[in-house]
């Protein structure tokens, strides 16, 4: 037999409870007296084994103000069990006050009679479990903040999509970056899975990931720092911890995450910010800073616990999306912009074309009422779709010659020259303009000259192909055919003018201006145009007011008409006829005058050697009548008794007579001259023996002596009498102009066929500008030489004489030397003067 073994005395049991791993302690009374409490509970507390005996709110006087006593006080009172999980309780443990979580349980120990002796208390320290799961928790908040932001990516993605095809390029990038969250997440998630085993694991997590986790205390003080947090700064963590890395923040962020940062930690409330930090690569990341206040069991706050997440790329395709969103919204703003217009073009589209069908049935009706020849022809085929009746009538065609049918086939007679025009219109694109084009066309049957002005207008369509020619045409004949006329007689004026030598000018009232032909010039001397004074200028001082008085007259009646002298450049005066009409303007004011000028000068001499032949052919008749007059007289008074004075009488009187039938005859033949009646009576004759006797008078008188030199003997055929009166005027002016000349030379040289007569004289001579008038009609050098008799007409009909004769006469002069006049004879050939 075994010995017994000793019941255990109480000491003993209380030393064997003393070593239950479970915190126990046995509490009496109100106050919870500690009656017995093991080492795990002493531990717990962070007391010793002093505590025993001692009320519990004495033995930890920190529970001052917690539940725990009170709680108690109520167990011990009502026999209940009171018990609690993830219980924070405030103990101070080596000095420190902290806070620590615990699943409890105090329970009434009743006896037999149901009253109450003792309060049983187990307790277990949860306080890493419980640290643990808030961990766990918090990095869920987080990864509902990345889930958020995920579908957020997402949305924008689905957006993109919506706005352009190049986003799926993006999208695939997202798609990335959502898979990296998620890889992301399973990571985190796992690694808080297994940072709730032990802290030892989170921070093997932490330091494992390349998110940046960092953990502040209550004050602000930073006590954590992972790995990727001294990979991305380049500073280790105690380094990170004393210094801190608000310095690395780019400064355009910084201001703003230290104030969302504090206004958070103020408040004790999570905080997610963004920011750019310089990294050890010397390159900013930006970072998504997501930072979890930490509270303790009993709601206490404990510090922060922060994450950053590098969203650089995103950033990246963020701002590139952005950029892209910009200007995918401006290219649809355009678009946009681009559709109105559209819209708007369409719409104008829309009623031009309705416009324009109008437009084209007006065109067509246009065609057929338009006053001028039109004819449409299709440049593809030159087929003739539009024709116009005027235009049928202009090239004299029915409708059915023209209409759908080839242009050249229908004016066949205009191909030759028109259709290279044509096809020209048509390659260039460029209109020709026919004006005044002479063209026959065979009008209804009958080949007519027409003048026809004319269009060949290309038509284009939209490229600026030409499509069709229209022809725009005008008969113009009867104004051509007019203006013709006009042009005519415009032409025989200016033909008459000139002949005339007419001088044409216009007068402007108002600037006193004259433009002159180049006759009015010559005539003035002047050049056009000219002021009116510097013309006036030219005028003989004598008659310069003539003007004005002639210009006072036109002012009344519209009419200029006078003549005056003017004096040449070389002091010669001229006499001018000028003539012109006043045109008005429409308010009947003198606007200019329309002149013509004449240089009267040959007429006015012409006048004045008229004037001179009358009163010099007067006195010529009057003095031999005169002598004839009183002959008869005397002889009429001695009718009765003849006396011996008689005979001498009738001799004067005949003698009269002569000299008036001489004077007659030369009047005579000036009329036969004039009238053409000078019939030349050729036959052959000597004419030194003619000389000789139209000469014997010369001799009788004993003035002069007449010296016969060259051919003496020479036959020519010529009409005697003529010669013999043209040889003896020359002869009788020697002796009557030169009466101091003594010899009178008579030449006769023949020279081939032409005979050559001439009759110098030794007297005074002629001014040379004299000579080229004397064969004028009553020209005489000097008009008032009444001591000379003579009519001026002796030289006038010898020329004429000599001219029919087909001969040639001159005079030769030199002033105080004599003159020679002189005569040819042609066809005088030598077989006929044998
Ligand atoms: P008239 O009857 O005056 O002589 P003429 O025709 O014979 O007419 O002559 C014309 C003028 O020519 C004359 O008036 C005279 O002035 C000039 N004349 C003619 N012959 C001579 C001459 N030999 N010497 C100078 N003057 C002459």
């Amino acid at each position: 037999m075994k010995d017994p073994v000793p019941p255990l005395n109480f000491e003993q049991l209380v030393d064997v409870f003393s070593f239950i791993s479970t915190a126990t302690a046995v509490h009496v009374g109100e106050d919870a007296r500690i009656e017995f409490a093991n080492q795990a509970m002493l531990t717990i507390w962070g007391r010793g084994p002093e505590v025993i005996g001692k009320g519990l709110e004495e033995a930890l006087p920190e529970l001052a103000g917690q539940p725990f006593v009170e709680m108690f006080a109520k167990v011990w009172r009502e026999g209940i069990i009171i018990s609690g999980k993830d219980t924070p309780a405030e103990i101070l443990v080596d000095g420190v006050l902290d806070t620590y979580y615990f699943d409890f349980e105090y329970r009434a120990i009743k006896d037999k009679n149901g009253r109450v002796i003792a309060v049983l208390h187990t307790a277990t320290d949860v306080t890493e479990r419980y640290l643990n799961r808030r961990e766990l928790e918090e990095a869920g908040q987080n990864k509902q903040l990345l889930i958020r932001e995920q579908s957020l990516n997402e949305q924008l993605a689905v957006v993109n999509e919506e706005l352009t095809a190049t986003n799926e390029e993006l999208h695939t990038s997202r798609e990335e970056l959502a898979r990296m969250n998620v890889e992301l997440e399973s990571i985190v998630e796992d690694r808080v899975k297994e940072l709730i085993e032990s802290e030892a694991r989170f921070r093997s997590m932490a330091d494992n990931t390349d998110v940046q986790i960092a953990v502040r205390d209550e004050t602000g003080q930073l006590i954590y720092f992972n790995k990727a947090w001294s990979q991305l700064s380049g500073r280790p963590a105690d380094q990170l911890i004393s210094k801190g890395w608000y310095d690395l923040i780019h400064p355009d962020d910084r201001q703003q995450f230290l104030h969302i940062h504090h206004e958070a930690f103020a408040q004790r409330v999570s905080y997610s910010a963004e920011m750019r930090l310089l990294g050890s690569d010397g390159s900013y990341h930006w970072l998504l800073k997501k930072g979890t206040p930490r509270f303790l069991a009993d709601g206490k706050f404990a510090g922060y616990i922060s994450s950053c997440v590098d969203i650089t790329q995103q950033k990246l395709i963020e701002q590139q999306l952005k950029k892209m969103n910009e200007e995918l919204a401006d290219s649809n703003e355009e678009l946009a912009a681009l559709n109105e217009e559209l819209a708007t073009t369409n719409e104008e589209l829309a009623e031009s074309n309705d416009e324009l069908l109008l437009s084209e049935a007006r065109f067509r009706n246009l065609i057929r009422q338009a006053p001028v020849a039109i004819c449409v022809i299709r440049a593809e085929d030159l087929t003739v779709t539009d024709v116009n009746d005027g235009y049928l009538e202009l090239v004299g065609k029915t409708r059915e010659q023209l209409e759908k049918r080839l242009i050249w086939e229908g004016v066949a007679e205009a191909a030759e020259v028109y259709a290279p025009v044509m096809q020209r219109v048509i390659s260039t694109g460029t209109a020709f303009h026919g004006r005044e084009h002479e063209l026959i066309l065979n009008r209804n049957g009958v080949d007519e000259t027409m003048f026809i002005d004319f269009v060949y207008e290309p038509v284009t369509d939209l490229k600026g192909k030409v499509t069709s020619i229209m022809v725009v045409g005008n008969d113009v004949t009867d104004k051509v055919t007019a203006r013709k006329q006009i042009e005519n007689i415009e032409e025989r004026n200016r033909l008459a003018i000139e002949a005339a030598e007419i001088g044409t000018y216009e007068l402007n009232y108002e600037s006193q201006y004259v433009i002159g032909s180049k006759r009015f010039n010559e005539i003035f001397g002047v050049s056009s145009p000219a002021l009116r004074s510097e013309v006036l200028a030219v005028f003989h001082p004598l008659d310069a007011h003539l003007s004005e008085q002639a210009h006072a007259v036109a002012r009344k009646t519209g009419k200029l008409s006078y003549e005056a002298r003017i004096l040449t450049a070389d002091e010669e005066v001229k006499w001018v006829r000028l003539q012109g009409n006043v045109h008005y303007d429409s308010e009947g004011k003198m606007k200019k005058l329309l002149g013509t000028v004449m240089d009267i000068t040959a007429l006015k001499q012409i006048q004045q050697q008229k004037d001179d032949f009358i009163s010099i052919a007067s006195h010529e008749l009057k003095t031999p009548l005169t002598g004839l007059k009183a002959s008869l007289q005397l002889l009429d008074r001695m009718k009765a008794n003849p006396t011996a004075l008689m005979p001498r009488l009738i001799e004067q009187s005949n003698k009269s007579m002569d000299k008036i039938s001489e004077l007659v005859e030369e009047l005579l033949n000036v009329t036969r001259i004039n009238e053409g009646k000078v019939i030349l009576n050729k036959k052959k004759f000597n004419l030194t023996d003619m000389v000789d006797e139209c000469c014997s008078h010369v001799l009788q008188l004993g003035t002069h002596e007449l010296v016969v030199e060259g051919e003496t003997d020479l036959d020519i055929t010529a009409d005697e009498n003529r010669i013999q009166q043209v040889i003896t005027n020359f002869i009788n002016n020697a002796m009557k102009y030169a009466p101091q000349s003594r010899q009178i030379f008579l030449k006769i040289v023949r020279a081939g066929n032409e005979v050559r007569v001439s009759v110098r004289d030794n007297g005074p001579g002629i001014p040379a500008d004299k000579l080229p008038h004397l064969f004028e009609r009553y020209y005489r050098v000097d008009p008032r030489g009444i001591q000379v008799s003579g009519l001026g007409l002796g030289l006038y009909i010898s020329a004429d004489i000599i001219e029919r004769h087909g001969g040639k006469i001159g005079a030769e002069s030199v002033e105080g030397e004599g003159s020679t006049f002189w005569f040819t004879l042609p066809n005088q050939e030598e077989s006929a003067l044998n």
